[in-house]
């Protein structure tokens, strides 16, 4: 009897990581203690699908997986053909010992952006102007289907920066410059990965099943006040001022139970944030409680010299002692899994660091069901792109738009525009372009102007929204000529920004490309004109703005432009107020609503509204 009981019992002793019904504290502890050390450091590497193969997660134990930037299998890759890649990496880890799956990341920003023909929303600066946190969760729901569809199970989202400088190349990533705005919509992280149960403990990741994806609150921290908004800089605050300001986001986000927190590039009064252990172990582990995981950045390790990877020993120590527990994309992935294995063999990291690293990557596995479900099935294609989220994704386009003036005639304003008029000219580079109207982060890392994926452009929508016999002329730069010599009604100007992303991003002078200006110049003049601007943040129009008769923030739109049509035609109002405060000049920058010198152009707050008209 004793003998038979000792065989059971050390049966039940092996399956206890196995048994979804043990607490994932005991199974996380369970399997921890069965790893290698070559074992636990494969879960704290990930790298990128170029270098990825079956045979490479196999041999490396290799815990994770993404697609950086644009990374794509190919550009117009089916959700079909992505489950088939995820899965076919997975069955690598799944052929390793202790069966332990891997973890596929992308970078699903404004909707599943990587993917061809997904629902591209709006960019969170667009969001903010809604100030509705409610519309913000449904997005990070649907965004959460959609990912799903193409079987990956984590997002590198949300941006929960606060831009205190239009001139950083990421400003449109950043919901607001004002911390409670960026505060409110952190309920996009129970829209990606759940509600959390109410009996839940404070920090404890939580990701609700199936259908919904890890989410990772990023770039910890201050990554927004850098100095003159220079990407990957140094933010000077004090203690005081980083806590106000960068730091409340991340409360919130931990207590709604966000699983991942993502490291910055950019460095605290001097020190890289991918260095400092008081704010990643001190503050967010201990003080905060976080029980997730911290990722760093792409090769952010190795940016912790400058120049990059000039002493990558240095910079595991340094990284790892830090706090952070998975590596994104170490420039060479076996010199980082050499590196930190012999680091800890000469006991320059104790394993105590490497356990805690490990069980947090573990913690959450097991909280998200990988174990359980480790391989995508095709059952859930068919949200991508799905006409719900469409539809959604216009009411967002409709919420952000910033009504910023209305000039009247015969003491009527001129927007809601009417659907009946006999001729109107629409112009601009970004009338016709679905590649503008997504902005950077779309399809390819930096965007693309184009057609690049499906969607509606402002030029399609208008035309779909104006009365069947109203006659509707584009002509992306018109010259003066032909607007004079045409009688048109009025001039929908839609011009703005080029695509762009982080450092390709950053401008000092935050001025609207030649053609652009040239175009509201040349229309502006002669016919009565609304302007649209397709922009990531406020640009200089102070001294254009005598000229417009109606002007309009629609930010970056993503592929819904519906939305903008259906609200400057008045079947909508005009509801969205400034997330961001609008300047006369740059000369002014930073500036942020509560500074002593402040002086806007259009204050944080501001934005016209219009009612709804019946028949228009
Ligand atoms: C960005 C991150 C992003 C990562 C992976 C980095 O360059 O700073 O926001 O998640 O790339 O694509």
């Amino acid at each position: 009897l004793l003998c038979c009981c000792s065989i059971a019992l050390s049966n039940a002793d092996h399956m206890i990581y196995k048994d979804p019904k043990q607490p994932v504290s005991r199974r996380v502890k369970d399997l921890l203690k069965r790893m290698t050390l070559e074992e636990k450091i494969g879960q704290m590497t990930q790298i990128d699908r170029t270098v990825a193969s079956a045979k490479v997660l196999k041999n490396y134990y290799i815990g994770s997986v993404l697609s950086g930037g644009g990374s794509v299998p190919s550009k117009k890759a089916t959700a079909k053909t992505w489950i088939d890649m995820v899965n076919g990496f997975q069955k690598g880890s799944l052929s390793t010992r202790l069966k332990i799956p891997m973890l596929y990341g992308i970078d699903a920003v404004h909707g599943h952006n990587n993917v061809y023909k997904a629902t591209i929303f709006p960019h969170n600066v667009g969001l903010g102007a809604t100030r509705d946190p409610k519309l913000v969760k449904k997005i990070g729901a649907a965004t959460a289907l959609e990912v799903r569809a193409t079987g990956i199970p984590y997002a590198f989202a949300p941006c929960i920066a606060v831009c205190r400088d239009p001139r950083w190349g990421r400003c449109f990533e950043s919901y607001s410059e004002e911390t409670e705005v960026v505060r409110s919509m952190t309920e996009i992280i129970p829209g990606l990965q759940g509600d959390i149960p109410a009996k839940s403990r404070k920090g404890v990741p939580f990701l609700a099943g199936k259908k919904n994806v890890l989410a990772s609150a990023k770039h910890f921290v201050g990554d927004g006040g850098t100095t003159k908004g220079i990407n990957e800089n140094n933010t000077v605050a004090s203690r005081r001022d980083l806590m106000r300001i960068h730091m409340p986001a991340y409360y919130d986000s931990i207590i709604k139970g966000v699983g991942s927190v993502m490291i910055s590039y950019s460095s605290w009064n001097g020190l890289k944030m991918h260095a400092n252990r008081q704010l990643i172990t001190g503050f967010l582990k201990n003080t905060l409680h976080f029980r997730g995981f911290v990722i760093s950045d792409w090769q952010g390790l190795d940016r912790i010299t400058s120049p990059a990877h000039a002493n990558y020993t240095y910079s595991i120590v340094t990284g790892v002692m830090a706090g952070i527990d998975m590596i994104m994309v170490p420039y060479n992935y076996t010199e980082f899994i050499d590196g930190l294995t012999t680091l800890v063999n000469e006991k320059f990291i104790p394993m105590t660091r490497i356990d805690d690293a490990v069980s947090r990557i573990l913690r959450v596995k097991f909280t998200m069901g990988l174990f359980e479900y480790p391989l995508a099935d095709y059952s859930m294609i068919n949200y991508l792109g799905h006409k719900d989220h469409r539809e959604l994704a216009r009411e967002a386009v409709r919420k952000s738009l910033v009504l910023l003036k209305n000039g009247k005639y015969a003491n009527k304003p001129l927007l809601p525009l009417s659907k009946k008029a006999s001729k109107i000219l629409v112009a601009g580079t970004h009338a016709d372009n679905i590649g503008n109207q997504c902005g950077g982060w779309t399809i390819d890392w930096q965007g693309q102007s184009g057609d690049i994926t499906d969607g509606t452009t402002i030029l399609t929508a208008i035309k779909k929204t104006v009365d069947p016999k109203t006659r509707v002329v584009f002509s992306e730069n018109p010259d003066s000529k032909y607007v004079e010599s045409n009688k048109f009604d009025y001039a929908i100007v839609v011009v703005g920004e080029p695509p762009y992303a982080e450092t390709f991003g950053d401008s000092l002078n935050l001025t609207l490309p030649e053609q652009g200006l040239n175009t509201i110049k040349t229309v502006c003049g002669s016919v009565k004109c609304v302007v649209v601007l397709v922009t990531g943040r406020p640009v200089v129009i102070q001294p254009y703005l005598s000229k417009i008769d109606a002007l309009v923030a629609a930010w970056l739109p993503g592929t819904e432009g519906q939305g903008v049509a259906d609200v400057l035609f008045g079947d909508y109002g005009f509801t969205g107020k400034l997330s961001r405060t609008w300047f006369k000049n740059v000369d002014q920058l930073p500036m942020n609503v509560g500074d002593s010198h402040y002086d806007p152009l259009f204050a944080f707050g501001f934005g016209l509204t219009t009612k709804p008209v019946k028949a228009n």
